[in-house]
């Protein structure tokens, strides 16, 4: 079960995690990118800390993912920014109105997260972008497996993988060796997401 209160926490947990990891997430896309996702994605979760904190009387999910999604889209920019703006977006649609969710209207909000991101990135599983994350978390909601575990076993496995979408297919072979930077992101949002999970 997700509540507003819940979201809330695991959004103000990823922020802090994210500008620990800072470092690690530019200098992966340094190695198979442009060296700019660490910054993209402080810069994007300390504007979510900032409305967060300026905005006490969220009173539903779908409220709160909408402003969440506008934040990270006004401030993440890249290629990334309209990616993660566009999943707390479908988050709201599916949440409009809900105090929590669980069940399958939990999954609900993830599948369209998900497949939001596909369509917004024209992209799918096995191009070890950040939907290598998103799409077995969504599915493992299904199941009564550990999130933590499917979402560690995901980054290795997209880690082996060969890029072939964003900038990082650029790169070719030489992605083979080094995490993609965007999965690693998606897996500090929605480790800390799983965590508040009731
Ligand atoms: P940019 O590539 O514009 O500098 P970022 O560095 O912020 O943007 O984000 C790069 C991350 O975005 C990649 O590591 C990858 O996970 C993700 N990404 C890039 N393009 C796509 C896409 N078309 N579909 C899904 N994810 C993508
Ligand atoms: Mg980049
Ligand atoms: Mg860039």
């Amino acid at each position: 079960k997700l509540t507003v209160e819940a979201l809330r926490r695991a959004l103000l947990a990823t922020a802090d995690a994210i500008e620990q990891q800072k470092d690690e997430l530019t200098d992966l896309d340094r190695e198979i990118g442009d060296g700019d996702h660490g910054i993209n994605m402080s810069r994007g979760f300390q504007g979510v800390k900032k409305e967060l904190e300026a905005q006490n009387s969220l009173t539903d999910l779908g409220e709160l993912s909408k402003l969440v999604g506008m934040t990270l889209i006004k401030t993440v920019g890249g290629a990334s920014g309209p990616l993660y703006g566009t999943a707390f977006v479908k988050f709201a649609t599916k949440w409009k109105d809900k105090q929590s969710a669980e069940g399958e209207d939990l999954f609900a909000g993830f599948k369209e997260a998900t497949e939001g991101i596909k369509s917004r990135g024209k992209s799918q599983v096995g191009q070890k972008t950040m939907v290598d994350i998103w799409e077995p978390f969504t599915a493992a909601l299904q199941t009564d497996t550990s999130l933590e575990k499917v979402i560690d076993q995901a980054l290795a496995d997209t880690k082996a993988m060969v890029a072939t979408k964003g900038r990082a297919s650029y790169f070719g072979e030489e992605t083979k060796a080094v995490q993609d930077p965007g999965a690693l992101s998606s897996s500090i949002l929605l480790k800390n997401i799983a965590e508040v999970l009731l």
